[in-house]
């Protein structure tokens, strides 16, 4: 199988790489390399026959139309974006125009060259749109609560990032009823795992846990998330671009709902016990004001997939997050680089000159 990849060079795009290169298909990451982009992340598979790289902008028409036709895909995994809350809240600008414009212009080129195949080809060709479950806002309840995110659940997006992602979501399900094109769409819970970048919850706490620095957390840390292993997401979108039905939506989620606080405890405990310190590292913890229009509570009901396509996730968040935190104590060459480009003033995540 012929596969382009958007976003390869981010975290959950480079854990879609590395899978799908191990699985023997033929696949072309196309990446701008914002900030967030980083070709460390697939040193494992870069001397691969079977993997190339080109950069590239999925705003660019012409670039995307290029590469497209040039490539002869059989897929398209759709996953680049501007993936960071934060940031969406100071500068929603690129977030639109990414998101939004670049999943447009990026459509197009698909159906330029989709609309060029023979009728085989028309058939077996498959896009798939990767997004969030962040786009259907908050849900009340308690920690483990059988109100879940569904495949039917109405959207409703809170943030700049969630509204651009919301917005790419019926760009693609238009696109499918309006031109008939083969697209499927997966909507996942907060992934973790290796090769994320630092200014994230999980390898922001670890890194500067590990520093003696201060771990910020929102709020009282009470906020609700439905983690998920990278490698068990990259499985999921392999499946769903391969399998799923044409025109569907698919939630991804691994059913380990955590309180914010309680995932920064869990990592200084295994910090503490793998590299001991004097001080618990739990007192670190600094609770600071909370992210304007912070969801609650986000986690998924993964049935449909389960049922139809028989993926399960096999990572529990214990063992993800212990596994995780020795990947960065063991792959300093790769996060040391990134140090200075997310310190800032606001809770030490957002990026110098970004
Ligand atoms: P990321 O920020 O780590 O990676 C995004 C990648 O896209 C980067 O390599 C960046 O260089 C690239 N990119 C950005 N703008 C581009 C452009 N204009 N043209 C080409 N490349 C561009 O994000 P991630 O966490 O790997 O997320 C990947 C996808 O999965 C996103 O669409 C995101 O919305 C979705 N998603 C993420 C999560 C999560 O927990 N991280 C959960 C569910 C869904």
């Amino acid at each position: 199988m012929k596969i382009i990849v958007t976003g390869g060079a981010g975290f959950i795009g480079s854990a879609l790489v590395r899978h799908l290169v191990g699985e023997g298909h033929v696949v072309q990451s196309i990446d701008l390399l914002t900030y967030a982009g980083n070709l460390a992340s697939v040193k494992l598979v870069e001397n691969k026959s079977n993997y190339s790289f080109l950069q590239a902008d999925i705003r660019d028409a012409a670039a995307m139309k290029q590469a497209v036709s040039t490539f002869q895909p059989d897929r398209i995994m759709h996953l680049a974006a501007e993936s960071h809350v934060d940031r969406s809240i100071t500068g929603a600008a690129d977030f639109i125009s990414t998101n939004v414009v670049g999943t447009f212009t990026l459509l197009e080129a698909a159906r330029a060259y989709w609309s060029g195949l023979d009728s085989h080809g028309k058939d077996s060709f498959r896009f798939l749109h990767v997004s969030t479950d962040e786009v259907y806002g908050s849900l009340g309840g308690e920690l483990g609560s059988d109100e879940l995110f569904r495949e039917d659940t109405p959207y409703d997006p809170s943030s700049p990032y969630s509204a651009s992602k919301a917005a790419s979501d019926h760009l693609a399900k238009a696109w499918h009823r309006t031109y008939g094109m083969p697209i499927v769409v997966s909507n996942c819970s907060n992934n973790y795992g290796p090769y994320h970048f630092p200014e994230k919850l999980i390898p922001l706490t670890i890194l500067n846990a590990l520093a003696g620095r201060e771990l910020p957390v929102y709020g009282k840390g009470e906020n609700i998330r439905d983690w998920l292993y990278v490698e068990d997401h990259a499985r999921a979108l392999d499946l769903i671009a391969a399998k799923g039905r044409l025109g569907e939506t698919y939630n991804v989620g691994g059913r380990n709902e955590r309180r914010n606080i309680d995932v920064v405890r869990r990592i200084c405990t295994v910090l503490d016990e793998l590299v001991p310190v004097e001080q618990p590292r739990e007192e670190l913890i600094r609770f600071v004001t909370d992210r304007p229009g912070h969801d609650a509570r986000y986690a998924i009901d993964a049935t449909k997939l389960e049922n139809e396509l028989g993926w399960r996730a096999l990572e529990n968040f214990d063992t993800g997050i212990e596994k995780t935190v020795k990947w960065y104590l063991e792959n300093d060459w790769w996060w040391r680089p990134l140090q200075g480009t997310y310190d800032g003033e606001r809770l030490g995540l957002v990026a110098v000159g970004a």
